[in-house]
C-alpha cells in the first residue's frame, strides 16, 4: 500500500513564522505519518525578488529546514526537497509555461498583490512572475493530492490545478468532462490536486493587521524568535481602543491572535465576552496573556532548534537536505519521464548520478 502524496514549501526569503505555523506547518506535523510527505525549499524563487543577495537565500535555506526540524517535522519520515538540485522542476516549469496563458500569470490574483506590497510595481524581474508557473512544476514533479498551504496561496494551486487539467486533457487523452479526482484512473499523468488550507488561513501581520504576517513585510513574529521579543512585537499590534472599559471589537486583529494561539476555548469566550462589555479588561492584559501561550508553543521549538545552533549544525543540516535530495530525484525524474513520453520526448530515458 503506498501513501497518498502531499507536497507543500516555503521561500528561503527569510525564517518561518506564526503565519506558517498556523497556515501550513502544524498541518504538515500532523499528517507526516498519514501521508508520504514533500516539503520544498523554493530557493530558487528566492531569487526571482532577491537575486542580488545569494548569500543571504543560502544561509536562510538553512535556517528553514532548522524551523521545520525544530516545528517537529522528521526527516526520516518526510523528504526534503531543495528545488535547485531538482532539475525535473525546471523542465516541467517551461512545458506548464505553455499550457497556461500570459494572462493567467498576470492576472493571478496573488501576484498582483505581492507586486503591490512588496513594492515591485515598476522593478520586477522578467523572472518573477515565472515562480507561479514554476511553482505548478514544483507541485505536480511530486504528483500529490494535497497542498497545504495559507489563504493567499489559494490562486496559485489553482493555477496548478489547470495546468494538471490541460497537460492530462492535451497529452493523456482524458475527457474534458472527466471529474477532477479522476484524472489519474483515466491515464492522466498528473492528479488534480487540492489545496488544503490551514486551521488560520491568514494570519495577520503584528500591527495594524492590515496586511498578512509574512517574512518580506517586517510584521512577522519568528518561530525563533525569544520570549521576550515575542512579548514585544505582541505588544505592537494595534487596536485603537482606549480604556480597558471602552467596549472593544472582539473580532478585531488581536483576538485573531488569541483565536489562534489560546488553546482554552472557554477563556477564549470569557475574554471576548469581557472585552465585548468593556468590563475593565486592558488590551496590556490580553497582550501578556497571549504572549504567554505563544511562548509555551515555541519553547519546545526553541530547544529543538538549539541543537543546531552549535558548531558544525549547519553541515548537519546540509547533509539532512542532500539526503532528501536523493529520495526527491527518483520521484521526480519518474514525473519527468512520465510528462515527456505522454509529449512524444521519449528520446531516452537519462538516470542522474
Ligand atoms: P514572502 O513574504 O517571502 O512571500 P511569506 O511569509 O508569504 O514570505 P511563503 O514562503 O510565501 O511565506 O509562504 C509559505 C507558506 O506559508 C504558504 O503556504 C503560505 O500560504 C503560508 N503563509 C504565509 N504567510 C501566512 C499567513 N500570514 N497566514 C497563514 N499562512 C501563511
Ligand atoms: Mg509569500
Amino acid at each position: 500500500m503506498t501513501k497518498p502524496r502531499i507536497l507543500t514549501g516555503d521561500t528561503p526569503t527569510g525564517r518561518l513564522h506564526l503565519g506558517h505555523w498556523v497556515g501550513s506547518v502544524e498541518r504538515r506535523v500532523a499528517l507526516q505519518d498519514q501521508y508520504d510527505c514533500y516539503f520544498l525549499l523554493a530557493n530558487m524563487h528566492a531569487f526571482t525578488t532577491r537575486f542580488d543577495k545569494p548569500q543571504e537565500i543560502r544561509q536562510d535555506t538553512i535556517e528553514i529546514v532548522k524551523d521545520w526540524l525544530a516545528a517537529g517535522i522528521d526527516p526520516q519520515k518526510s523528504t526534503i526537497v531543495l528545488q535547485t538540485e531538482v532539475p525535473a522542476i525546471a523542465e516541467l516549469t517551461w512545458f506548464f509555461a505553455m499550457l497556461l496563458s500570459f494572462n493567467d500569470v498576470m492576472g493571478n490574483p496573488t501576484l498582483v498583490h505581492e507586486l503591490e506590497t512588496k513594492g515591485l510595481k515598476d522593478s520586477y524581474s522578467f523572472g518573477f512572475p515565472m515562480y507561479t508557473v514554476g511553482q505548478c512544476a514544483d507541485i505536480l514533479a511530486f504528483r500529490p493530492e494535497l497542498v497545504p498551504v495559507g489563504e493567499d496561496q489559494a490562486p496559485h494551486i489553482e493555477m496548478c490545478r489547470k495546468a494538471a487539467r490541460k497537460f492530462n486533457q492535451l497529452y493523456c487523452g482524458v475527457s474534458n468532462r472527466a471529474d477532477d479526482h479522476e484524472h489519474v484512473k483515466l491515464g492522466g499523468v498528473f492528479p488534480v490536486p487540492k489545496a488544503l488550507i490551514g486551521r488560520v488561513g491568514r494570519l495577520p501581520g503584528a500591527g495594524d493587521g492590515k496586511q498578512k504576517m509574512s517574512k518580506s513585510l517586517g510584521n512577522a513574529i519568528f518561530l525563533s524568535d525569544g520570549a521576550k521579543e515575542v512579548q514585544k512585537k505582541i505588544n505592537k499590534i494595534t487596536t485603537g481602543r482606549q480604556s480597558p472599559t471602552e467596549p472593544g471589537d472582539p473580532e478585531n486583529v488581536l483576538f485573531k491572535f488569541v483565536e489562534a494561539f489560546i488553546t482554552d476555548q472557554a477563556r477564549v469566550a470569557e475574554l471576548k465576552d469581557r472585552y465585548a462589555r468593556g468590563d475593565n479588561i486592558g488590551d496590556g492584559h490580553i497582550k501578556a496573556e497571549l504572549a504567554e501561550a505563544i511562548n509555551r508553543l515555541l519553547e519546545p521549538m526553541r530547544a529543538r532548534r538549539a541543537e543546531f545552533e552549535t558548531p558544525g549544525g549547519d553541515d548537519r543540516i546540509i547533509e539532512i537536505i542532500k539526503a532528501g535530495v536523493k529520495r526527491a530525484n527518483v520521484v521526480a525524474e519518474e514525473t519527468l519521464y512520465l510528462a515527456k513520453r505522454a509529449m512524444g520526448l521519449d528520446f531516452g530515458r537519462r538516470v542522474l548520478a
